[in-house]
C-alpha cells in the first residue's frame, strides 16, 4: 500500500507527466469537488469560502457594477491572489482559474493598454502583428494576476447588423484564420511535437486562451445575436469551423459554446458539434465553458427547466458551466443528475480531467500566485508603440480626393487653421467601443490614452490653429476661415444584443454633421465604428477624404500618423461596405455582389489600391 506523502506527491510533482497527474489527482475527488471544479461563478457573489469550501473551479470578472473601476493591475493582483489563496486552502489545493474577457488588451483595467478591436486587426491582416498583440496582452492581464481571458473571438461574421461585427476579424474565413495567431502570443508557441489539440501555455508570462464562441456565432440569420445559423454542415465547417482548426493546433486551451443554434439546435446542447466533432474529431482536449447564463438560456423564459437545461449541456460535452450568478441551484441539480444516473459518472470525469490538464498545463500548481515583476509591463512604451503601430496599419482609406488624380491626403501638417468637429474627436471611451472598462463601454475619459484631438494637436506644427468644435453650425464654420476640417463620427459604444442594428446608421446626427461641414471646407471624415455604416451618397460626393478607423483603442495617435503622411495607409476592408442596408446579407461569392466596397478594399495615399496581404 502506498503511503499518503506518495500519493500526494503524484500530482503535486512537477516531474510527473501531466496526464499521471490529472489521473492521480481525479482519482482522490470527491463528487461535490469534482461539480465544484466545473463551476465558474461570477465575482459579485464569489466568496473566498465559497471558493475553499466548494472547491470552485473558476471566476467570472463580472458583476452588475464592476467593483473594480479604475483600481491598478495591482489592486487587481491582490484581489485575485486573494481568491487564489482560498482555493489553496481546500482540501487538495486545486488552484483556481480567474477569467476576464481581455479581448482588446486587459481592457477593464484602468491604464492597460487597449488595442484595437479584432475587427481594426482584422483590417491589418498582419498575422505577425495580431501575435505580438496577444503576448502584450498576455503580459499585461498576468500583471494584474489574471490566469485566463476569454479570446480571441474568431467569429467570421457574415452580417454587420451583428451587434459582435467588432469583435470579428472580418467576414473572410481565411483573414480570420490568419489573425488567430494572436493565440500563440496569449498562450505561447508550443514546441515541435505538441500532440495536436492538448491545451498548452508556455509559462508565467502567458495566459490560457478560450476560442470563442463555437460555432457559427457570426452566421446568423439576419445577423441577430444569440440568433440561429442555418447551414450545411459542410459550409458550417467550411466557413465557420476552420479558425477553430488553427486554434486547436496552436494548443488553445479553452473553447467557449456559442449562445446561438445550428439550424435550430442550441450549442449549448449539440452532442454532434461538440463532442462528435469538436472533441472526437478535431481532437480538442482542453475544456468547452459554457457561455454566460449559457444553460439559463436554453428554454424561455430564461432560467426555466433549469435542472433539464444542467443534464442537456453536461451531456452534450460543456465542461465548465459558467453558471455564473446562482450557482447553489447549479450544483444542487447537477449533483442530483449525477446521482441518479442520468448524467454519467464517465462524463464528470471527462469534463474534470480536461479542466485539470489545462490548470496543470499552465503551471498553476506550481506558480499559483500573481507573478508582480510584470506590474511594469503595463501600458508600457513598448505596447503603446503596438497599440499605435496596430492603428496605423488597421486605417483603411476608401475615397481621396473629390478627382482622385488629386488626392487630399495627406494633409498638411503646417496648415493655418483646421476645424476638428464630431464627438469622437475627443472620446477615448467611443474610441475605445465595448468591452472597455465596463461591459458595454462608455463616453469620456475611462483610461489613459490619446484621443484623434489630442494626436491631431501633437502632430501639427506649432503655428497652426487647431478649433474644436463638437457640432458647429455652418454659420461659425463660414467665419473661420479653416484650411480644412476633420470630421470625426461614428457609433457609441455597445455590446452583444445591445448592438444589433437594422440601420447601421451614425449615431449623434453624425450624418448632419458630415453634411453641413462638407459643405463649407474641404473635408476629411474619420469613422470610428464597429462595422460600415450607412453613408449617404450626397455626402459621399460632397466629403473630400473618407477614412475608416474601425474602434482603434487608447492610441489615438496611429490616426494622425498616417493622415499627416508620417505613415502609408495600408488597411483593408475586413468586411464588405454595402450602399444600402436593404442589400444586407451580402458576400462576395454571391453572383449579386454589388458593393459600395468590396471586402479587401483600401487606398494608399496615392489613390493605388491596397495589395492583399
Ligand atoms: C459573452 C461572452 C463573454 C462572457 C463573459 C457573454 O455574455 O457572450 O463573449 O466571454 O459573457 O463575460
Amino acid at each position: 500500500m502506498s503511503t499518503d506523502k506518495t500519493m500526494i506527491c503524484t500530482y503535486k510533482d512537477p516531474n510527473c507527466s501531466i496526464e499521471v497527474r490529472v489521473k492521480d489527482l481525479l482519482s482522490r475527488m470527491t463528487l461535490r469537488e469534482k461539480i465544484g471544479q466545473m463551476t465558474q461563478i461570477e465575482l459579485s457573489v464569489a466568496t473566498p469560502s465559497a471558493v475553499k469550501d466548494l472547491c470552485i473551479g473558476s471566476i467570472l470578472s463580472a458583476g452588475g457594477s464592476w467593483p473594480f473601476e479604475n483600481a491598478k493591475s495591482s489592486d487587481w493582483a491582490d484581489m485575485v491572489d486573494n481568491y487564489q489563496k482560498a482555493a489553496l486552502e481546500s482540501r487538495l489545493g486545486i488552484p483556481l482559474l480567474y477569467g476576464i474577457d481581455a479581448v482588446h488588451g486587459n481592457n477593464n483595467v484602468y491604464g492597460a493598454t487597449v488595442f484595437p478591436h479584432n475587427i481594426g486587426l482584422g483590417a491589418t491582416r498582419d498575422a505577425d502583428l495580431a501575435r505580438r498583440i496577444g503576448a502584450a496582452t498576455a503580459l499585461e492581464v498576468r500583471a494584474s494576476g489574471i490566469h485566463y481571458t476569454f479570446a480571441p473571438c474568431v467569429a467570421v461574421c457574415r452580417d454587420p447588423r451583428w451587434g459582435r461585427c467588432y469583435e470579428s476579424f472580418g467576414e473572410d474565413t481565411e483573414v480570420v484564420r490568419k489573425m488567430t495567431s494572436i493565440v500563440e502570443g496569449l498562450q505561447g508557441k508550443p514546441p515541435p511535437g505538441q500532440p495536436n489539440g492538448y491545451p498548452f501555455v508556455a509559462g508565467r508570462e502567458n495566459v490560457i486562451a478560450c476560442a470563442k464562441h463555437f460555432v457559427g456565432d457570426g452566421g446568423t440569420k439576419k445577423g441577430t445575436n444569440e440568433g440561429d445559423t442555418i447551414l450545411s454542415y459542410d459550409e458550417l465547417e467550411r466557413v465557420h469551423m476552420a479558425p477553430y482548426l488553427d486554434c486547436i493546433s496552436q494548443g488553445v486551451c479553452t473553447i467557449m459554446a456559442s449562445y446561438s443554434s445550428w439550424n435550430g439546435t442550441k450549442l449549448h446542447t449539440s452532442h454532434f458539434l461538440l463532442t462528435q466533432i469538436l472533441k472526437e474529431k478535431l481532437g480538442f482536449k482542453g475544456f468547452i465553458i459554457s457561455d454566460s447564463e449559457g444553460l439559463d438560456r436554453l428554454y424561455s423564459p430564461h432560467g426555466s427547466n433549469y435542472r433539464q437545461s444542467v443534464l442537456c449541456a453536461i451531456n452534450a460535452g460543456v465542461d465548465m458551466v459558467m453558471v455564473p450568478l446562482r450557482y447553489p441551484l447549479f450544483l444542487e441539480d447537477l449533483t442530483h443528475l449525477v446521482k441518479s444516473e442520468k448524467i454519467p459518472m464517465a462524463r464528470i470525469d471527462d469534463a474534470v480531467e480536461r479542466i485539470l490538464r489545462v490548470k496543470f498545463a499552465a503551471g498553476l500548481f506550481e506558480f499559483p500566485l500573481s507573478n508582480r515583476s510584470l506590474l511594469d509591463t503595463v501600458s508600457c512604451d513598448l505596447h503603446k508603440k503596438l497599440a499605435r503601430e496596430a492603428v496605423r496599419k488597421s486605417l483603411v482609406l476608401l475615397k481621396n480626393g473629390k478627382n482622385p488624380d488629386k488626392p487630399f491626403l495627406p494633409l498638411d501638417k503646417n496648415a493655418e487653421r483646421i476645424l476638428v468637429a464630431g464627438i469622437h474627436a475627443d472620446d477615448l471611451g467611443y474610441q475605445c467601443g465595448g468591452w472597455t472598462a465596463t461591459w458595454e463601454g462608455k463616453s469620456g475619459r475611462i483610461t489613459t490614452g490619446t484621443t484623434v484631438l489630442e494626436a491631431i494637436k501633437e502632430v501639427v506644427g506649432h503655428k497652426t490653429e487647431v478649433i474644436y468644435e463638437q457640432n458647429p453650425s455652418p454659420n461659425t464654420i463660414a467665419g473661420h476661415d479653416y484650411s480644412f476640417a476633420i470630421v470625426v463620427v461614428g457609433e457609441g459604444p455597445y455590446v452583444e444584443t445591445g448592438g444589433d442594428s437594422s440601420e447601421l446608421t451614425i449615431h449623434f446626427n453624425g450624418a448632419e454633421l458630415i453634411g453641413a461641414v462638407a459643405e463649407e471646407v474641404p473635408t476629411l471624415v474619420i469613422l470610428i465604428s464597429g462595422r460600415p455604416l450607412a453613408l449617404e451618397q450626397r455626402h459621399f460626393d460632397n466629403i473630400d477624404a473618407l477614412v475608416a478607423a474601425w474602434l482603434p483603442g487608447s492610441e489615438g495617435g496611429g490616426i494622425a500618423d498616417v493622415i499627416f503622411g508620417d505613415h502609408e495607409f495600408q488597411g483593408q476592408l475586413p468586411v464588405t461596405w454595402f450602399k444600402s442596408v436593404d442589400q444586407l446579407p451580402m458576400h462576395s461569392e454571391d453572383d449579386s455582389y454589388d458593393p459600395l466596397f468590396p471586402v479587401g478594399f483600401g487606398l494608399t495615399s496615392k489613390n493605388k489600391i491596397v495589395q492583399s496581404r
